[in-house]
């Protein structure tokens, strides 16, 4: 039975991850290499929770039971205690193996490991690792205490039980799972994030600015966030590690990454969470960077 629950990668995605953990009542273990982060990941749970109390959904007392089952580390030794391991950390294949090589000789046998990535294959990851059959993608959306679906990717070796297991906690969690098969960025981000790269295409082009192109699908396609506006909230970094994935993964020139994108991940421009993509939000109104 899962209970004990480890997170590496305390980032955006991390943070989410936690917090619906340890609301669900699992004790959660939140590692970063980075101690900032994981100061950073506790404010924004606190925040979270507080915005839950404000709105009714949850108490006082639930928002300080939650944060009392979260502990944090810059290290990995308490993985030794985990049910289950879910890798959050930086969109970056090789990041990624290096994190399992260091992890999989602490856990044990029976702890599921699970990646939250949001491209890359799970087969491929999973082989790196000592139990592919208990390897799965578990595929968060952000943010994560309020988006309902966990998409499910099994690696070819991915056992039944593991699949079902996961299965079990996601409901636990209040989410709906989707299962997808193992391809290059899975379903949601299969058919979100070439809209998004079209987005800049469009923008590189001329053909809108930042503000009519944002303004042009929140009113004519119904969207609720304009696609550069989530682009700068996925992290324009992680964007583009996507668009590489399907790119090579697909081996089809339609995916390819809009130069313009490149160029904004190169100045380190890389949306909200420094403060500045193709929007600058460092004042009290977001302000379009082009
Ligand atoms: P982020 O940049 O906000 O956070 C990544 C965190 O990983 C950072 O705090 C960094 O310090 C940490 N990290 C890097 N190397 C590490 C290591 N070796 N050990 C421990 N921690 C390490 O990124 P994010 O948006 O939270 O994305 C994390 C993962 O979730 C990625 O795989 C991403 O594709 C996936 N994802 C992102 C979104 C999204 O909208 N941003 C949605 C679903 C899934």
């Amino acid at each position: 039975m899962v209970q004990h629950v480890g997170i590496i990668g305390a980032g955006q995605m991390g943070n989410g991850i936690a917090h619906v953990f340890a609301m669900a009542g699992y004790d959660v273990l939140l590692s970063d290499v980075n101690e900032d982060a994981l100061k950073k990941a506790l404010t924004k749970i606190e925040q979270n929770l507080h915005r839950q109390v404000t709105k009714g959904i949850i108490t006082d007392d639930e928002a300080k039971d939650t944060l009392g089952r979260i502990k944090t580390d810059t290290t990995l030794a308490g993985f030794s205690e985990v049910d289950l391991a879910i890798e959050a950390a930086t969109e970056n294949e090789q990041v990624k193996i290096a994190i399992f090589k260091d992890l999989c000789p602490i856990l044990k046998p029976e702890t599921i490991l699970a990646t939250n990535t949001s491209s890359i294959s799970i087969t491929r990851l999973a082989s790196t690792t000592d139990r592919p059959e208990k390897f799965i993608g578990l595929h968060f959306m952000n943010p994560v205490p309020i988006m309902k679906l966990v998409e499910l990717i099994r690696g070819i070796a991915t056992s039944e039980e593991t699949y079902h297991v996961a299965e079990k906690f996601i409901k636990r969690l209040g989410k709906t799972s989707a299962n997808s098969e193992d391809f290059p960025a899975f379903i949601v981000n299969r058919l979100l994030l070439p809209m998004i790269n079209e987005a800049v295409y469009t923008l590189y082009e001329g053909v809108g600015s930042v503000e009519s192109i944002d303004k042009a699908m929140r009113l004519g396609a119904n969207h609720p966030m304009g696609p550069l506006q989530l682009a700068d909230f996925i992290g324009l970094d992680t964007c583009l590690s996507i668009m590489q994935v399907l790119y090579e993964g697909l081996a089809d020139t339609k995916y390819r990454p809009c130069p313009l994108l490149v160029k904004y991940v190169e100045a380190g421009w890389i949306g909200q969470k420094v403060g500045r993509g193709f929007y600058d939000y460092r004042g009290d109104v977001p302000v379009p960077t082009r």
